[in-house]
């Protein structure tokens, strides 16, 4: 009984000490979230976005070619016309819990209209929440940035 006291004292305690002063100067592994976040990479694929032209016409015509590609059969959409006689997409949905966020669709767009971000955050609790609309996906669409098209070339070589 004596011997283990002296154990913990002598051994234990100082061990202890040792491994929490060790820790306390290490830069911390965690961040402060949600008010730091983490910069993923570049080719990080996370929720979808829906492109535009410069005069703020959807790019997608609701060719189907992404659903084709979508090996969740996640994509869901519903073709319109405009006022000029043009297709769009009247409706336009993915499933974000049957997606595996592959980048299928990306690769099969020929009008470069949908892309996957880095928007990774997308908890909810109802599984209505996780069917991601059109203007959502219009809405996630990050800032234009220099380059981005020339970027976008290159990482579908890869
Ligand atoms: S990322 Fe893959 S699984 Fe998700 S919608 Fe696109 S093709 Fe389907
Ligand atoms: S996102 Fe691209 S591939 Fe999918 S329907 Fe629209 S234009 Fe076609």
């Amino acid at each position: 009984m004596a011997f283990g006291f002296i154990k913990t004292v002598f051994l234990a305690f100082p061990k202890g000490f040792y491994t929490t002063i060790k820790h306390l100067f290490k830069k911390p592994v965690t961040m402060q979230y949600p008010k730091v976040r983490e910069q993923m990479a570049p080719r990080y694929r996370g929720k979808h976005y829906l492109e535009v032209y410069d005069d703020g016409t959807e790019r997608c015509v609701c060719c189907g070619l992404c659903a084709a590609a979508c090996p969740a059969d996640a994509i869901y959409m519903e073709p319109a016309e405009n006022e000029k006689g043009e297709r769009y997409a009247g409706i336009y949905e993915i499933n974000l819990i049957r997606c595996i966020f592959c980048g299928f669709c990306e690769e099969a767009c020929p009008e470069e209209a949908i892309f996957l971000g880095h928007d990774y955050e997308f908890s909810a609790d109802k599984r209505d929440s996780f069917i991601y609309t059109k203007d959502q996906m219009l809405a996630n669409r990050p800032k234009e940035k220099p380059f981005k098209r020339i970027i976008r070339k290159v990482r579908r070589i890869f």
